[in-house]
Order: C-alpha cells, then sequence, then structure tokens
C-alpha cells in the first residue's frame, strides 16, 4: 500500500490533516513531480483564470498573456502571496507571476486572490477583475529556464526561502549559485534579485554566493526594518511578518551582475 492509499484509508479521500497533505506532496515534490495530487487544490487550480498551466508553452510570450508590454517580475517560493497580491495591486504598471512548488499553498494564494477581489467588488460597481496583472505557476524554480526567455525577466524576489539546512542539500538553495546561474539565463541585463529573510547563516551563504556566481551585492542589510533607506516602500511577506514580530532582524540583498 502506498502513502496516498494509506492515507485514504485512514482519512478518508478528501480529509487528510493538512500536515500530511503537505507530506504527501513534499515526498512527490522531492521527485521533481508536478505537485497537483490533492482533489481540491486540483480541481481549483486548473479551472483558475490565474494560475498558468502548460507555462512551458509561454516562453518568450509572457508580455503576451498579460495583453501588455509592461516588465514581467517574478516570486519564487511565494508561498500564500500576501507579498505578491500586495506588489500587484501597487503597482498596476508591471506584471507578476508568483512561483510556487506546492499546489497546496498555491491554493491558499489562489483562495486570497479571489477573496479581495470578491471584497472589492462588492463595494463597487460592474464585474471586471480588480487584479489584471497577476499570475500563478505551480512549479519547481530549478525549471524557470524553461519558462521564461533570456532577458524576459525584469525583477526575482524571493522572500524567507527554505534553508535547506544540511550542506548537501545547499545546491537546492534559491540563493545557491546553481540558482543564480539560472536567475542570470531569465533575468534582464539590467534586472535584479531581491532576497529578504531572517536566517542569518543563509544571509551570509547567499552574500558569499552572489559573489561567487559573479554577481554584485549592489545593496545589503542585516536589518531591514532599521534601515530607511532600504526599508522605504518594503512590502511585508507572511513570514517577515510572523519572525519580525518574535524580534528576528530581517536582512536584505539585492544583487545585480
Ligand atoms: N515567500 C513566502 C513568505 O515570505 O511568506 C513563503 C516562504 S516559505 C518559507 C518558502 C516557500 O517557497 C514555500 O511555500 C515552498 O514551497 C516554496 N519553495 C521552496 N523551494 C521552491 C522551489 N524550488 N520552487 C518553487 N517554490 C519553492
Amino acid at each position: 500500500m502506498n502513502f496516498k492509499e494509506s492515507c485514504d484509508k485512514i482519512y478518508g479521500r478528501r480529509e487528510y490533516p493538512f500536515r500530511l497533505y503537505f507530506m504527501q506532496e513534499k515526498r512527490k515534490g522531492d521527485t521533481g513531480m508536478r505537485l497537483r495530487n490533492i482533489p481540491r487544490a486540483e480541481g481549483v487550480l486548473e479551472a483558475h483564470d490565474k494560475v498558468i498551466k502548460n507555462e512551458k508553452e509561454y516562453k518568450g510570450q509572457w508580455k503576451a498573456v498579460f495583453g501588455n508590454e509592461h516588465p514581467v517580475y517574478i516570486e519564487i517560493g511565494m508561498g500564500k502571496g500576501q507579498f505578491l497580491i500586495e506588489m500587484a495591486a501597487r503597482h498596476p504598471e508591471r506584471n507578476y507571476i508568483g512561483i510556487e512548488r506546492y499546489s497546496s499553498v498555491l491554493l491558499r494564494a489562489v483562495e486570497r486572490l479571489d477573496k479581495l477581489e470578491e471584497e472589492k467588488k462588492s463595494e463597487q460597481e460592474g464585474g471586471a477583475r480588480l487584479l489584471e496583472n497577476i499570475r500563478f505557476i505551480c512549479m519547481d524554480a530549478a525549471e524557470i529556464g524553461e519558462v521564461f526567455e533570456k532577458g524576459e525577466v525584469k525583477g526575482i524576489y524571493l522572500n524567507f526561502s527554505d534553508p535547506w539546512p544540511k550542506k548537501r542539500h545547499a545546491r537546492r538553495r534559491l540563493t545557491s549559485k546553481e540558482f543564480f546561474a539560472r536567475y542570470d539565463q531569465v533575468l534582464a541585463p539590467e534586472g535584479q534579485v531581491e532576497f529578504k529573510t531572517d536566517n542569518q547563516d543563509l544571509f551570509q551563504f547567499s552574500l558569499e554566493q552572489a559573489d561567487e556566481a559573479g554577481w554584485r551585492v549592489l545593496m545589503s542589510t542585516w536589518d531591514l526594518h532599521a534601515d530607511p533607506a532600504m526599508n522605504q516602500g518594503n512590502v511585508m511577506t507572511e513570514y517577515e511578518k510572523k519572525f519580525s514580530a518574535k524580534g528576528n532582524p530581517i536582512c536584505k540583498m539585492i544583487a545585480g551582475r
């Protein structure tokens, strides 16, 4: 009996506790498979007009997807979408794509967007979507070179990326030199990678990896919220709110080449 079958037997098909959904997805994620195995998440994401299916087909065509010439920004490891949705609301002159590996997590972002739009719509006349400049993709960021053309992305946001604390997993960190090489493939020449974390070891690692990968750290701080210049216009992520409320300083770097 496999993992899914044993969960089905114990909990019933649609009633696993969230942690078990996540474990089930994580197992599949570790094999690099697409993560669309939760019945409710699968259905909602497939049907949702803001979730891009077959994303590799749009390589080089992202401006056509949005129907305008605005620059495209991506957030990798978007989580439940708080940061991305706020950025899209603040910057209608930009397009935003959120990338998240787990469908169960992406589902939360999609539901957040729908709820926000429902609330806003009930305040005003008409049925038009309020955020036309946002899309989501369920994928492993290791594949971004197959999804975006060279120079197609204007900016990359990495917020509170998983630390992968074991040394043998360092290549999986989204700020490893292997990932910087992937960003190099898709980012516009003047484009920047912006990274925030409260994990100081990961931050130190990231500064070193950017340098090793031949990038320049243009700005950095070990205490973002106490740095008026870097904190100006800062949009807090879900993890940022949680960890700064605990008193952890937030680190941020901006890198370019
Ligand atoms: N950015 C959000 C925030 O700051 O609140 C969520 C942070 S959470 C710790 C990291 C997220 O990155 C998780 O939702 C995880 O699934 C996602 N993630 C990690 N590695 C990824 C990868 N290779 N591709 C896409 N998403 C990834």
